[in-house]
């Protein structure tokens, strides 16, 4: 089963994407991660994408579709796949169809985290990522063990610079003028469903099951 997950930054998508991925073995692949290893490694994608990154703004949407066309042509997306911050436009929207139809692939399910811009804002603000392995941490609703360490792999955690509060502001506009609109693109398809990004991970998590099932995609 192919899926996107779309919502606001905070809405918890990738949170359950890695949940997801270990419970029905889907691909998780994630626009953001992506363009942050390019930036860290520093290759060509890297240098162009960062200072977008840097600011909250979109990178242009060449550099991104195509990252992700090649991402899921690969074997391990055979099985099936979560998008995670694609599409972000309805332009990418339409090239990621295209793509799909021509490896006659579809999209099955657009799961839409809906949230308030209060419970965004305190969670990115809050938020703190391992540099090692990436494992997230919240510095009030999920702090690690020892403060500023992993519990997973003993890294250092660090704030995403893109999660200080003036950047999250500004990357929820973009959400608010770029992104929102796909909600009605997917209804109007009839791939929508709506469900509350609020929710505890735990049950939150037991809510998309329960569709992947209504659905008959949970096998
Ligand atoms: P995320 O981790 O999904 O919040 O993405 C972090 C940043 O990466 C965004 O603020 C954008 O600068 C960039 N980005 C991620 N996905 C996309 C996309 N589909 N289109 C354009 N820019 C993206």
């Amino acid at each position: 089963m192919n899926i996107v997950l779309l919502g606001p930054p905070g809405a918890g998508k990738g949170t359950q994407a890695k949940v997801l991925s270990k419970e029905f073995g889907l691909l998780h692949i994630s626009t953001g991660d992506m363009l942050r290893n390019a930036a860290k490694r520093g290759d060509g994608i890297g240098k162009k994408a960062a200072g977008y990154i840097e600011r909250g703004e979109l990178v242009p949407d060449e550099i991104v579709v195509s990252l992700v066309v090649s991402r899921i042509s690969q074997k391990d997306a055979e099985k099936g796949f979560m998008l995670d911050g694609f599409p972000r436009n309805t332009k990418q929207a339409d090239i990621l169809s295209l793509a799909l139809e021509q490896k006659n692939k579809k999209l099955d399910l657009v799961l839409y985290f809906s949230t308030s811009e209060k419970v965004s804002v305190e969670r990115l603000s809050g938020r703190r990522v391992c540099r090692k392995c990436g494992s997230n941490y919240h510095v009030k609703n999920m702090p690690p063990k020892k403060e500023g360490i992993c519990d997973a792999c003993g890294g250092e955690l660090y704030q995403r610079p893109d999660d200080k509060e003036e950047t999250v502001k500004n990357r929820l506009k973009v959400y608010d003028k770029e992104t929102k609109s796909l909600i009605d693109y997917y209804r109007s398809q009839g791939l929508l469903r709506e469900i509350n990004g609020d929710m505890e991970v735990g049950d939150l998590f037991g809510v998309i099951k329960a569709i992947f099932v209504k659905e008959g995609l949970d096998g």
